[in-house]
């Protein structure tokens, strides 16, 4: 490609509206342009790069058996409220209706056209199991699109899903994904971690997400230091302690103390003279309409997504006035679990914990002394709060640490959730009618490359990977006009481009400085320089844009050197 007539607009400013590196780069390396809040679009530089991506998708996905479809954007309504997600997937999904009055929507992602597409094709085990992807775009209304294409509301999206006879077969497309994952994120040399993540109610490590690693994700993780145990915070499990052995003698008599205007954990500290970790927090949710009690340490947090898991419940979110009077007789603030009438779980942190302090389920009044077992009964010990730095490994007992990433892809082993809500089945050897098991796995394009800038760029602008470069290597003769200097680029451009290589040609009009800005900017991963001084003596400069190494070789040598230096890092 000849870059003066490339739509290629760079920009030196740092654009005012964009707080992530990637974000910013994309902008001024002519990559993308905003048409309106989260909508973008990929210009000719930026979509190289998105195909570019999506070819190593395809070519993973098919080595590991799935076969590629496209399916609509556009879905009907009955879809969804067949599956129950209609009412329940909330304002994320762009309704609207057509002309004759049918409510549709914009697919924010495909489970239910693919479930109705194989269900109405698949009869007997003989058609199982398949997989089917597709590399298309979604729309999600997000609540707050930010980081240019990383999260906005219309996205490119690799998504497949697996039908499986049974939970075995299903565990092994889901493998064969998991791998597929590995290989893709591997080739485009990014720096990420596949990590346990939250599958709602399926349980179990059936969901893993593959995250970036990059300071600005929004995702937190923690891993061990010694075994392979990685996990998303909101799903990382915290070791169930030891029970240490009671011994009554210990226990001192349960005291009411009255506690004018406290309320907040450091104001009973205050005044009882006690520490956050001598006291119960008692908190009271409603799970789908009905009380439980949590309880956890003074100090320490309630991981919701946790207790939702446990309670296997749809909702979950704090009691309101008249439930917590319901269940502990007095207004908010007082909720402990002596005599509280809604089922009690404590949190692991309290399994070793005597003479405690909790409120009093009474206004202004406390309880001193509060013994677990004695002055009441928890149904059970549960893990419900969020891992901290001097935790330990759920597996190995070793140190653990903590880091941010992008998530980029997600493995979902979603089971017969949308089989069985939409009569999805087969008939197995005996001629039995069974229920398909599926599994569901998704990468945002966009989202990937984006992800690839965050661990890929200098002061200068952006270091491609050569997987995923737009262009493998720049051609910059100084001064288009000397005629030595542009006639040896054409000749070197043609001979590149026979030997497959992928070249941009800087042939326009303009100052060295300003092409080598560019060229850095864009983040072509060889710049072959072509000066009058060396080309005197026959030879040609190659700059690695990463490292910034130099080599001065001859003419044939430089486009040898080129091609190989391409072919060792794809
Ligand atoms: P997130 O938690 O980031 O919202 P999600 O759990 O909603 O992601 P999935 O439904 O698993 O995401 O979608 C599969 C993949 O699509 C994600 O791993 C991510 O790479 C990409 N993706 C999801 N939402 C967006 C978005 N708003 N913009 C760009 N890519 C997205
Ligand atoms: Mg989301």
């Amino acid at each position: 490609m000849r870059y003066s007539e490339m739509f290629l607009p760079t920009a030196r400013e740092v654009p005012s509206d964009a707080d992530v590196v990637s974000h910013q780069l994309m902008l001024r390396a002519g990559l993308i342009r905003k048409l309106t809040s989260g909508v973008y679009s990929y210009l000719p530089l930026g979509y190289r790069v998105i195909r570019k991506f999506e070819q190593i998708v395809r070519e993973e996905m098919n080595r590991a058996g799935a076969q590629e479809l496209f399916m609509p954007t556009v879905q009907p309504a009955e879809l969804w409220q067949e599956s129950g997600r209609w009412t329940h997937y909330g304002k994320e999904l762009l309704r609207f209706r057509d002309r004759h009055d049918r409510e549709c929507c914009l697919g924010p992602t495909h489970e239910e056209v693919i479930t109705d597409l194989v269900r109405n094709e698949v009869k007997s085990y003989r058609q199982l199991p398949v997989n089917l992807y597709q590399i298309q775009t979604k729309f999600r209304d997000e609540i707050r699109p930010r980081f240019g294409v990383m999260r906005c509301r219309e996205f490119g999206m690799k998504d497949a899903y697996s039908f499986d006879v049974d939970e075995e077969g299903a565990e092994l497309s889901y493998r064969k994904m998991f791998e597929a994952y590995n290989r893709i994120f591997t080739r485009c040399g990014l720096k990420f971690r596949p990590v346990e993540a939250d599958s709602g109610s399926i349980g179990g490590s059936f969901s893993h997400e593959f995250l970036v690693t990059a300071d600005s994700g929004e995702d937190a993780m923690v891993y061990c230091t010694k075994c392979e145990y990685a996990a998303n915070l909101e799903k990382a499990e915290v070791s169930r302690p030891e029970q240490q052995p009671v011994d009554e003698k210990d226990f001192l008599p349960l005291e009411e103390v009255y506690t004018p205007d406290v309320r907040t954990i450091e104001e009973v500290c205050a005044f009882l003279k006690v520490t956050p970790q001598d006291v119960v927090k008692t908190l009271i949710f409603s799970a789908d309409g009905k009380a439980v009690a949590i309880l956890i340490r003074g100090d320490e947090e309630v991981n919701e997504i946790k207790v939702k898991n446990y309670l296997g419940c749809d909702e979950l979110e704090l009691a309101m006035d008249d439930m917590i009077r319901e269940v502990t007789n007095s207004p908010r603030g007082f909720a402990g679990a002596i005599g509280i009438k809604c089922r009690i779980l404590a949190d692991f942190s309290l399994m070793n914990m005597k003479n405690v302090v909790m409120g009093a389920n009474k206004e202004d009044h406390h309880v001193k002394n509060v013994n677990f077992g004695l002055d009441f009964k928890v149904s059970d010990f549960v893990d419900l709060r969020a891992v901290k730095a001097d935790d330990v490994c759920p597996r190995c007992l070793s140190a653990i640490q903590f880091a941010r990433g992008i998530e980029v892809g997600h493995v979902f082993k979603l089971g017969t959730k949308y089989s069985k809500a939409m009569e999805a089945r087969y008939l197995d050897r005996n001629g039995q009618e069974q229920i398909i098991v599926m599994g569901c796995y998704g990468i945002g394009i966009g989202r990937t490359v984006a992800a690839c800038i965050e661990q890929n760029y200098d002061d200068k602008g952006i270091t491609w990977p050569m997987p995923l470069a737009p262009y493998q290597v720049i051609l910059t003769p100084v001064n288009w006009k000397d005629e030595a200097l542009s006639r040896t680029a054409e000749e070197l451009y043609r001979k590149l481009l026979d030997r497959g290589v992928e070249v941009l040609l800087d042939d326009r009009d303009e100052r060295a400085g300003v092409k080598f800005m560019d060229a850095d900017l864009i983040g072509i991963p060889l710049r072959l320089t072509i000066g009058p001084k060396r080309l005197a003596e026959g030879k040609v400069e190659i700059k690695f844009r990463r490292s910034g190494e130099v080599h001065i070789f001859t003419l044939k040598e430089a486009e040898d050197f080129v091609v190989n230096a391409v072919k060792a890092e794809m």
